[in-house]
Parts: C-alpha cells; structure tokens; sequence
C-alpha cells in the first residue's frame, strides 16, 4: 500500500509553519468529525471516519518536531529502524499514541459537539527493516540484479490478519458496545466531571475475539522468510542505501501501510584497485629501465587490458590519468578516470655481472641527467 502524504491530507504545503499546520488540522477534523456522520449513510460514515483517522494521525506527525523532521527526511516517521525485528509489539514501541491525538480531540470538539465518544483506534504503519547487502566491487561498479531473502512480518494470511480463527468469533466489545472507549465519572474540584477513557476489556479495539487464528495466536500478523529480486544500479558505493517501498514488516492496523525494507550496501575491496566516488585509483609498477627508456605497457581497467605509453623519463610516483576509465555514475551516462600511480621498481641485490655493466652505465651518464640531483647539491652546498 502506497504511503498517504500527510501535507496532502491536511492541504498544506511542505513549507507550511506550525501555526498553519495546526490551522489545517482543525479545519480538516471538523469536516470529518464522526459526530457530524452520526446521521449518514454507512458508507459516508465510513469514509468520514477513515478521513477523520488519517487526519489524526497526519498531524500527530507534523506536530512533533521530531517526528516532522524524520518524515520529512524518510517519508515515515518511524525513519530507518536500526531495530529490525525487536519491536513486534502490536501496542507498544514507537509511533504516536493514544492519548496525544485523544487530548486534541477532545480539547477541540468537546466544545462544540458536546462531547461525545470518539472511537480510539489510529492507524499505525508497519517497521521499516534493514538489511546489508554484499556486493563484490565490480558488482558495485557495473550494478546487478540479486535476490534478497529476510525476514519480515506479514499479515497472516489464514485469518487476514484479523487473527480470529472465524469470522463469527470477533465479537462487538460488550463493555465498551464496540466504541473503545468508556465514560468514567471523575471527582474533581469542580463536581463531577465526565471523562472518557479506553476501554480496559478491548484495549480500544471495539472489538474482541472469542477463539483466536491457530496460525498466528490472535496478532493477525506472521513472521515470514521472503525473497525479492532487487536490481541494483551500476555505481553504487559502500554504505549507501536502497529503499523498497513498502517491502518491510506489515502494518499494525488494517489500513496502515507497510514499512519499508532498506538495503544497505558492503561493497568488497579490489585487489589492485581503489576508489574515490567515481574515480578510479591504481599504483603500477614499473622496472626501472621502463621508467628511463618509457615503453608501452598493459594496464588492466574495470572492462579490460588497455595499452599506454609510459614516456621516456617517468618518474616515480607520477600521476597518468586516463580519462572516462573508472565507473560509471549512479544513474547517469558519465564516467570517472582511472588516475595511475607509477611506481618505479628499484633492482635489488645485483650480481657481480649486472653490478659492472650498471656502473658503466652509470660512467656514460653526464649530471645534466640527474636534474633533481644536481639540484638538491646545489642547494646542499650553500649550507
Ligand atoms: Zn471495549
Ligand atoms: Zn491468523
């Protein structure tokens, strides 16, 4: 089930300030208010009642700095649950409560609809889910389509999720006559003063049931092993998330939508490569008499051995890049650099043979050569 905005249910605009959000809510709760419907049709009711809900349960987020921010920043209010599968608990853990959206509620219609019982029952959407995802570092960089199996919780499909074992065992609460909440009379200062509160027998359900689902003990809800395949575009890095809609845990109530399951990505280190967002890095070896003499030499990139020319006279530690070799941006036909490091590679422990001839080399050898060299002696000198 896809998320309901809730600057859209209460009509305002992203940027609208608390006082007009608050201006909206009760605008909006008043038109929908279940007093109002007492006389409709069933299906007006009904309608004017899940309104009336979603209106509730908008505000109780945009109301809260905190909640606002996250909802603001995930598209649900719960955020990205690093709790995966702890909080299965149809009634406790996070999300709003009660007794807030009832204390506006009965601030605000208690003076003009004289009161009345409102029925306690707020939608609340299901738990995000996190999962983390290895991917190899060429997966990351070319993308690739996986399967994922987690666990999440799904509405128990032997009863609907209404976790009756029939139908005829979900009962009208006869305490509270399916309204979820009771009036109680209240001493106070005053006189007597009557206050509603939710009704203890059906925790505000309205609702119980006599013989509850096999399947799921009476949660309505079950824990299942799901796999999906997920495509995962070329580019991604290590650390960054994916979010599917409304793939994690199930709603707590029936018209709530469910979580989302987010994918976070492990992205393996390559063996000779290294990477900067889009940029390729490497350090590349090369002997010594390369180095002097240049030469054209192998290098591997993500698709293949590519040949390039090393000049005469490489130093070490210089810096060849090769533009549009390194990987291809997220969602975008543009790609990185691979930028190589040469290293030059010293021989070490020379025989008597290569030690001579490396000498007579070295004789043939004038300082103009060695520019670096006759620099530093230069400036040694002076000292
Ligand atoms: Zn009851
Ligand atoms: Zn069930």
């Amino acid at each position: 089930m896809a998320k309901k905005d809730y600057y859209e249910i209460l009509g305002v605009s992203r940027s609208a300030s608390a006082d007009e959000i608050k201006s909206a809510y009760r605008r909006m709760a008043k038109k929908y208010h279940p007093d109002l419907y007492s006389m409709k049709s069933e299906e007006e009711r009904k309608n004017a009642e899940q309104k009336f809900k979603e209106v509730q349960h908008a505000y109780a987020v945009l109301s809260d700095p905190q909640k606002k921010q996250t909802y603001d920043q995930f598209g649900t209010e719960d955020g990205p649950s690093m709790e995966g599968f702890g909080g299965f608990n149809p009634f406790g853990g996070g999300g709003f409560t009660g007794d807030f959206a009832d204390d506006i509620i009965n601030n605000i219609f208690n003076a003009f609809t004289g009161g009345g019982a409102t029925r306690r029952r707020y939608e609340r959407d299901g738990d995000d889910i996190e999962t983390v995802l290895n991917l190899t570092f060429e997966e990351a960089c070319f993308g690739i389509e996986k399967e994922i199996t987690f666990t999440r919780v799904e509405k128990c499909k032997t009863c609907g999720g209404t976790g009756a074992k029939n139908a005829s065992d979900i009962k009208t609460c006869p305490k509270c006559g399916g309204a979820g909440t009771i009036r109680v009379g209240q001493r106070t200062p005053f006189g007597m003063m009557q206050t509603t509160r939710t009704c203890d027998r059906c925790g505000g359900e309205g609702k119980i049931i006599e013989e509850k689902c096999q399947d799921c003990k009476g949660r309505g809800r079950v824990k299942r092993q799901r796999t999906i395949k997920v495509k995962i575009p070329a580019g991604v890095d290590n650390g960054q998330m994916l979010t599917m809609r409304g793939e994690g845990n199930a709603a707590y109530t029936p018209n709530g939508a469910n979580g989302n399951l987010i994918i976070i990505f492990k992205v393996a280190p390559h063996e000779i490569f290294t990477r900067d967002k889009y940029n390729l890095h490497l350090e590349m070896p090369i002997t010594f008499m390369e180095a002097v003499l240049g030469a054209r030499v192998d290098v591997p990139t993500l698709d293949g051995v590519i040949k390039i020319d090393i000049p005469e006279g490489t130093q070490h530690g210089s810096i060849i890049r090769i533009k549009g070799k390194g990987i291809k941006y997220l969602r975008k036909e543009l790609y990185g650099d691979l930028y190589i490091k040469i290293i030059v590679d010293i021989p070490k422990s020379l025989s008597p043979s290569q030690r001579s001839k490396l000498k007579e080399v070295e004789k043939a050898l004038e300082k103009a050569n060695y520019e670096k060299v006759q620099k530093f002696r230069k400036k040694r000198k002076g000292l």
